[in-house]
């Protein structure tokens, strides 16, 4: 009878540890460990503690234990790890007189108690715990069967323990791919693709869906390559046996130029293919790492702008000055009134442009550190534009002039609200405004400036009759140093920075600056202040 007892309590330990060996999720693993053990020595309760990082142990799996239980039952497993094993059990009168005390404060009536070590190797990584609330003790036969079967379970549990490092390690490394700030693609030996990250599916225009499973060739498509050699033809010479050997890395291809997106455009990148081999040194994979380098590219022509820009600028009037001055100075010349005052009517005019351009300058550099101060105060733009538009015209007026005229309008509501800003930079920005209006409208034509008042802001608008402005150049003629690339354009002077400086101030005082153009139906430059406002100085966005 007791012989037949043991041998389908041996038959059902197999059954149960080759269940539990096949599972691989650790939470499952548990479950089935802990319900199997309290059913082979008719328990009616139990738990499993398992080492944490720390070294503690915690709970990990309970049955029949309500959860508010498991904290106050504590002390039977604290500092337990440190005694090790003792024939496979530990002591159990210790146990029992914790039992006691730890289940009179749970309220819980538990009257006997087994516990196992769950060991691998030399390593203890928790214990398993079962509970009768009736019944006799646990006998030897009981504690036997148990330890054989703790010896099974530790290894279900520390596989399935494995298993889950790995697949955490796994879902960290896809978080790190998916969101890196650089396109990251992975291919297989043939080069299809098998990794697509988010950020490579904006660079390229193509979804990982689309992506994943194509070819690298069908989506990295090469409009132009500035340097290194493409994949394929790299391979084919060789690549990555023949050390060729990339920025210094053993290896490692690069490739510069501009790639065709999906929508036919065109974006530049740098990419960099690092080869995974296996131990016969045959190539498993490729590790693709996509840099999107416009914005670096950008930055190189902006300077190179700038110093053409600055220099063409710089050197006109310095030219003209010295021109007229040296002439001024000929000894064997005698110069009339009239010469002379012309002369110096040009020196003069040439010296304030030059002024004004290095303090555009300071001024630029200023807003890109971050610091554009302001001097608030009351100002009435009604009364700023009459004043503005009359100093235009009059400077119109010169009677020798050949340019054409423009004619003015000036209309603002009555009662226009007074805003808080500041009055000098205000001026600069409707003053540059209107220098643009004249300057692109070679033909002549109505130049009007109009107010506006809304609920919470003030609209004032300079419109002309001029060139115009394309829609793409639209939001780029706010950029510092950007000019229309047109012979018009080119035709008047300028350094593309009054635009940039009129929307930093603008947005220094939470307001906006937009324009509204059709190319040959002249444009309508607009800013908007609020009228109660909170004022803040800093570099335009974008
Ligand atoms: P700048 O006039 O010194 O070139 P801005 O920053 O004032 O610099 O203007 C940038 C560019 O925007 C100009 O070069 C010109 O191409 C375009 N632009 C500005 N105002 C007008 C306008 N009223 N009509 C047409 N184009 C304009």
């Amino acid at each position: 009878m007791l012989a037949d007892f043991r041998v389908r309590q041996r038959d059902y330990l197999l059954e149960i540890s080759r269940a539990i060996t096949s599972q691989l999720d650790l939470s499952v693993v548990l479950r089935l460990v802990l319900e199997a053990a309290v059913e082979m020595v008719a328990g009616q309760a139990g738990l499993i503690v398992l080492q944490e990082e720390g070294g503690s142990l915690a709970v990990r799996a309970s049955l029949g234990l309500p959860d508010p239980v498991l904290e106050l039952l504590s002390p039977l497993w604290t500092d337990l790890a440190d005694r090790g094993r003792e024939g496979g059990l530990w002591r159990s009168i210790d146990l029992e007189r914790r039992l006691m005390l730890a289940s009179a404060a749970a309220g819980v009536a538990l009257r006997q108690v087994v516990a196992l070590p769950l060991s691998f190797g030399e390593q203890t990584v928790g214990a398993i715990f079962v509970f009768r609330r009736w019944g006799g003790r646990f006998s030897t036969n009981d504690r036997q069967v148990l330890a054989s079967f703790a010896d099974q379970a530790a290894i279900a549990v520390h596989n399935a323990q494995l298993y889950e490092q790995v697949s955490r390690e796994k879902r960290r490394l896809d978080a790190i791919i998916e969101y890196s700030a650089d396109g990251v693609m992975i291919l297989d030996a043939a080069h299809r693709i098998q990794v697509f990250n988010r950020a490579l599916a904006a660079i390229t225009g193509w979804s990982a869906a689309e992506a994943l499973g194509r070819e690298h060739d069908q989506i990295v498509r090469w409009a132009r390559i500035d340097s290194g050699t493409e994949l394929s033809a790299a391979e084919a010479g060789g690549w990555p046996l023949t050390a060729s050997v990339g920025r210094g890395r053993r290896n490692v291809l690069y490739v510069e130029g501009d790639l065709r997106r999906r929508d036919g455009s065109t974006v530049t990148v740098g990419i960099t293919y690092a080869p995974l081999l296996d131990r016969e040194g045959r190539l498993v994979n490729v590790i693709v790492n996509v840099h999107d380098i416009t914005r670096f590219r950008e930055a190189e022509e902006l300077k190179s702008t700038f110093v053409s820009v600055i220099s063409h600028e710089l050197k006109t009037p310095v030219a003209l000055i010295k021109g007229y001055a040296g002439t001024l100075r000929r000894e064997d010349a005698h110069w009339d009134e009239a010469t002379l005052r012309e002369s110096l009517r040009v020196i003069e005019e040439e010296s304030d442009r030059l002024n004004e351009l290095i303090d555009n300058l300071l001024d630029a550099s200023r807003l890109q550190a971050g610091a554009l101060p302001l001097k608030m105060g009351e100002v009435a733009l009604d009364a700023m534009a009459r004043r503005l538009v009359t100093r235009f015209r009059s400077a119109q007026q010169a009677p020798d002039d050949e340019k054409p005229r423009h004619r003015f309008e000036v209309s603002f509501p009555d009662h226009f609200p007074l805003v808080e800003g500041d009055e000098a930079r205000l001026e600069q920005v409707l003053s540059n405004l209107l220098t643009n209006a004249i300057k692109y409208s070679p033909n002549g034509g109505t130049i009007r400036v109009r107010g506006q008042v809304l609920p919470d802001q003030v609209v004032v608008t300079v419109s002309d009759e001029g060139i115009g402005i394309a829609p793409a150049e639209q939001t780029r003629i706010f950029d510092a140093f950007y000019r229309v690339d047109d012979a018009p354009t080119r035709r008047t002077q300028g350094t593309g920075l009054g635009l940039y400086l009129a929307k930093a101030v603008v947005e220094a005082h939470g307001g906006r600056i937009w324009v509204e153009s059709e190319p040959g139906q002249g444009a309508a430059f607009s800013f908007s202040l609020p009228l109660t406002q909170k004022v803040t100085a800093h570099p335009p966005a974008g």
